[in-house]
């Protein structure tokens, strides 16, 4: 059945790539999952054997390691985005066929940012926060991924539940230019840093 691996997800877009809305899917952008008590294993069952449970800190992603606390990953063939979260009890779905056709740094954006609803909640762009702050503090996010981040997002439209991706990406830059100074304040402010390059800061276009 079709309705416990749409409901109570909060996946990181609305649309495919084909950029057309799909009805079933706006339902499931607002559902709220405290309800919607599925386990890891009971959306396994109901995936028909083509989902795989990952336990929790055994997922490779990107040629890394990544975890998400004592939340397992699921993998997805037949998902209908990149990623999603139930968050009660927290797991991750991950799609590998759609994120294999993204960037490395924008998957471990991705997951990162189902990873954040784990932790913070349903808010989008708290979500997308703590994604750049992992991804700067774990180190694999530096300017040049927050570009490519910016142009995964940009082609997400939004809808009720989601800002236009165009606006989370500024949103996004702005937490991560708040980052950088604030890194770059305490590496000036450390002797011993001295030869480490500051970061640079991302400008906004148009
Ligand atoms: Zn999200």
């Amino acid at each position: 059945m079709k309705f416990a691996r749409l409901a109570g997800l909060i996946a990181i877009g609305l649309v495919t790539l084909g950029g057309f809305f799909m009805p079933g899917y706006v339902q499931a952008q607002t559902y709220t999952s405290h309800s919607e008590n599925i386990t890891a294993q009971q959306y396994i069952n109901e995936a028909g054997g083509v989902a795989k449970y990952v336990a929790p800190g055994r997922l490779r992603l990107a040629g890394r390691r990544v975890g998400c606390g004592r939340r397992p990953s699921i993998l997805d063939p037949e998902f209908d985005t990149w990623a999603g979260a139930y968050t009660n009890p927290g797991f991750i779905i991950i799609n590998m066929r759609y994120m294999r056709k993204e960037n490395k740094i924008v998957q471990l954006y991705i997951y990162s940012h189902e990873c954040g609803h784990q932790f913070r909640g349903f808010d989008e762009d708290t979500a997308d926060a703590f994604a750049i702050r992992r991804g700067v503090r774990q180190g694999w996010l530096r300017q040049k991924g927050m570009k490519e981040v910016c142009r995964f997002i940009s082609r997400v439209p939004g809808d009720s539940e989601h800002p236009a991706g165009t606006v989370r990406c500024r949103r996004m830059i702005v937490v991560y230019n708040d980052i950088v100074k604030r890194n770059n304040r305490s590496i000036a402010s450390k002797k011993h840093t001295k030869r480490r390059k500051n970061q640079l800061l991302l400008g906004f276009r148009n």
